[in-house]
């Protein structure tokens, strides 16, 4: 599974880091009261601490905090009950204040872990190295007019977790993984709602090349990538770049690079600042966080069932195999329908059902669980007419399929189209002679010790019972009339 780039001097192995910015859920503004609603009019979610007017003063919004140490908790993380917030100095167009409230030296949240599950089965742990709260920028915009740049004030101050990996992650693949599995973590606590295209969750990737066995190498680092797809390729193609700068006698920079998704490259964007560069600071307007563990306790208690613990329990209570509980869990909502499918009912059919039938439907239509037209009550009442020998298997599928383009109940599509499995003996029987006798040869072979020939005659029936047959009464009745 290791990934490595053949250059011209050996093997070279690729190191990476993330620090993904996760904008908290909250109906309000991390220091502010005014509202974070994505796609609101310009400038109209901007209160006077957000457009930095002169003696505003930032109030602390407490269900950020919680919201911040609950992910922390999901992150198995060291919660610091002391925390500070710093003032972060640059300029920028978009960032009224000229510095953005941070946390630097002394972050809410400290070391954790994840665990990705890899394809083969296995699992590798990557550290977490901090989550610390900030605000966000404004957004400058360039395509609204010709000759002028617009500036929307709507996100500034919008309450972001900076969640920063150790470089425990190895491969572009991995990378994805963990990105996955950190939107699925935030999703299941309810902290982010992890929509990279709205912005809510987006990557800075630290990438660095060495020989197996070195110390890290320096490392660029790429901006602002938006989707999973694109880190993955922004890292493999600065990787290879790096290989070569070092391979051609050149030494890579710490710099800040931008990834071109049309181009699949990366280009530098400015020569890497030094957290010195920024003058840190505690916020003089701002007390130092001080929490207590009976607070945090207070939320632990009310963290949900996350995807490692969910996972675990599929395999050990519902007897899942390992890859279909990993399956199951990796999406909230897919769990949720799945648990909604199964309660009651036969564990191993319902994911059978919801893993093959229902995400092959879901994938060719480009659809995703929360858009099924077949809702998890209506699988489940499939199951349930199956299991009842209502229908057969292949009629499931069909009457699935008819659920799937339509909306509709199994039930009703069952009745209407009268595809009750036939299970009355003498209906079949009626119909198992007449295929007997409108083949003779075949029935032939049959007694004379072409076992093959049955598997025919079970098939000829099922066509002529418009696959209403139960297959377990046809079997038996050609086993009696043909071989004894
Ligand atoms: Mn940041």
């Amino acid at each position: 599974m290791t990934y490595l780039i053949q250059g011209d001097t050996g093997d070279w192995e690729v190191v990476i880091g993330l620090e993904v910015h996760a904008q908290v859920v909250s109906g309000a503004k991390l220091f502010s009261s005014a509202a974070t609603a994505f796609g609101a009019e310009p400038n109209t979610q901007v209160s006077l601490v957000d457009a930095a007017m002169p003696g505003m003063l930032p109030v602390i919004n407490g269900f950020c905090v919680e919201q911040a140490v609950k992910t922390g908790l999901g992150l198995k993380a060291k919660i610091n009950l002391h925390s500070v917030f710093e003032r972060k100095n640059y300029f920028y167009a978009d960032l009224p204040q000229g510095y953005q409230i941070s946390q630097y030296e002394y972050p809410v949240v400290g070391e954790g872990t994840v665990t990705l599950d890899l394809e083969d089965g296995s699992t590798h742990e990557v550290g977490i190295e901090r989550l610390h709260m900030e605000q966000d920028a404004g957004k400058s915009m360039h395509d609204q007019d010709p000759r002028r740049s617009f500036i929307d004030l709507n996100r500034s101050g919008v309450c972001l977790m900076e969640i920063v990996s150790k470089p425990d992650i190895r491969s572009p693949e991995e990378a994805g993984i963990f990105l996955r599995k950190l939107r699925s973590i935030l999703r299941y606590l309810g902290t982010c709602d992890g929509n990279m295209e709205q912005g809510s969750m987006r990557a800075d990737v630290n990438v660095s090349v060495r020989k197996p066995g070195e110390d890290l190498r320096t490392r660029a680092e790429i901006k602002n990538v938006n989707s999973v797809r694109f880190i993955m390729q922004a890292i493999e193609h600065e990787a290879e770049r790096q290989v070569e700068v070092w391979e051609s006698g050149g030494e890579v920079v710490q710099e800040t690079r931008l990834f071109d998704a049309h181009r699949g490259e990366t280009r530098s964007m400015r020569a890497k600042e030094f957290a010195h560069d920024y003058r840190y600071f505690p916020d003089p307007d701002l007390l130092p966080l001080d929490i207590n563990q009976a607070y945090v306790d207070t939320i632990e208690e009310k963290l949900p069932e996350l995807p490692d613990d969910k996972k675990q329990r599929f395999m050990d209570e519902l007897g899942l195999s390992a890859y279909d509980a990993g399956v199951l869990v990796a999406e909230k909502e897919t769990a949720d329908y799945f648990e909604a499918v199964a309660e009651g009912r036969d564990s191993k059919l319902a994911a059978n059902w919801v893993i093959s039938n229902l995400f092959g439907h879901l994938n060719a239509a480009g659809k995703s669980i929360s858009e099924s037209p077949v809702s998890a009550q209506s699988l489940g009442q499939l199951l349930d007419l199956l299991k009842a020998d209502t229908i057969s298997g292949r009629i499931a599928k069909n009457v699935f399929e008819i659920m799937f383009e339509t909306g509709g109940d199994p039930e009703t599509i069952v009745e209407e189209k009268g595809l009750k499995q036939i299970t009355d003996t003498g209906a079949i029987e009626a119909i198992v002679d007449q295929v007997i006798a409108d083949n003779p040869d075949q029935a032939q072979q049959v007694r004379d010790g072409n076992d093959k020939t049955i598997g025919w005659f079970v098939g000829q029936v099922m066509k002529a019972s418009q696959g209403k047959a139960n297959p377990q009464v046809v079997n038996k009745l050609l086993s009696d009339k043909l071989k004894t």
